[in-house]
């Protein structure tokens, strides 16, 4: 099977596995973990930050960063489609009384002109605007990088109008290789920053919260409750070690064997690439109705050995990854030319 549902599906390769195995652990909880102070050490130089956090997932990260910088009856601004307000159960609103203030947009990019006149304040009557959340790459944006002018230009607008940042940098590696933009330069606009080492980097778990040290100490107490208080979690950090040491740059990779699906894509009369351009390792794409639900097609595919993933009732999502290589990429888009034509 071509697994391209997730880039959450990679697997620990042999040799991370074998550095898992010699990880030097300790009780993390006591923060007697050597290989976790280790990862949050580099993580947060690398993202220019004075201190990390490491936490089982993008999800405990993102709420964590959310928490920091509302208190309850805040609400922060977000883009809609955005995986913090659709894919966490508003767990902000669950567990923390923040509420989310989603915007939409035609292409996923929030711009000042979508949220300069949204800012609540001290009227008795709403809700205080105290946090803007961008996410980069943007998920359900087909793996969109943002433009990295217009969220330097969001930020500072945000941050004149006394608003913190926070990142959903899930992805951020794969915003950072397609772009040639560092991870520092892209987070310097933010107050904190989520990263996932479980997508495409290929660690079997984890992600880093990064901020300043006040905020992430503060995180750290928060993280206890959530029951992410790990004990001998540098197994798995050294995992993330291995990643960040080994599977960056061949993110490009899983770009170009995106652009393989997305040329097949183009190439099928009965497909239509959705956003249009693919430029990391998501490809999402509309399917004509008359080729029946994006389920079904789905199932045609698994038939030939491919998994993708239905996104909403026409639309399918195929992610690259570690675990695909060039010439899945191409079998695969054989796949999608043989059961994407419309019948005549
Ligand atoms: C995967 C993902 C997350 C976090 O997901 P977990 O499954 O909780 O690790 C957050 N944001 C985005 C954009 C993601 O794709």
């Amino acid at each position: 099977m071509i697994d391209l549902r997730s880039d959450t599906v990679t697997k620990p390769t042999p040799a991370m596995r074998a550095a898992m195995l010699q990880a030097e652990v300790g009780d993390d909880v006591y923060r007697e973990d050597p290989t976790v102070r280790r990862l949050e050490e580099r993580i947060a130089a690398m993202v220019g930050k004075e201190a990390a956090l490491f936490v089982p997932s993008g999800t405990m990260g993102n709420q964590l960063g959310v928490w920091l910088h509302c208190r309850p009856g805040d609400e922060f601004l977000c883009e809609a489609g955005c995986h913090i307000f659709n894919s966490e159960q508003a767990a902000y609103a669950q567990l923390f009384s923040i509420a989310a203030r989603p915007v939409a947009t035609a292409d996923q990019v929030l711009t000042v002109q979508h949220v300069q006149d949204l800012v609540r304040g001290e009227d008795v009557h709403n809700p205080r605007t105290t946090l803007l959340c961008l996410e980069n790459t943007h998920n359900r944006g087909g793996g969109k990088v943002l433009p990295y002018e217009g969220l330097a230009e969001l930020c500072r607008w945000a941050a004149a109008c006394g608003l913190a940042r926070h990142l959903d940098g899930a992805r951020l590696f794969n915003a950072v290789v397609a772009s040639g933009i560092s991870a520092d330069k892209w987070v310097q606009h933010f107050d904190t920053v989520s990263i996932c080492f479980s997508k495409g980097l290929g660690a079997p778990i984890g992600s880093a919260l990064c901020g300043p040290r006040d905020a992430i100490e503060r995180a750290l107490r928060m993280r206890k409750p959530l029951g992410g208080g790990w004990r001998q979690a540098g197994i798995l950090a050294d995992a993330a070690l291995y990643a960040l040491d080994h599977h960056i740059d061949r993110l490009a990779d899983d770009h170009a064997n995106a652009k393989i699906l997305a040329e097949a894509v183009k190439q099928a009369d009965g497909l239509d690439l959705d956003p249009p351009t693919v430029e990391t390792n998501i490809v999402i794409f509309r399917v004509d109705p008359k080729l029946g639900t994006a389920a079904q097609f789905c199932d045609r595919l698994e038939q030939r050995g491919v998994l993708m993933s239905p996104n909403a009732k026409h639309k399918v999502r195929a992610v690259t990854h570690l675990d695909v290589s060039a010439q899945d990429a191409k079998r695969a888009a054989e796949c999608l030319l043989e059961i994407g034509s419309k019948p005549s």
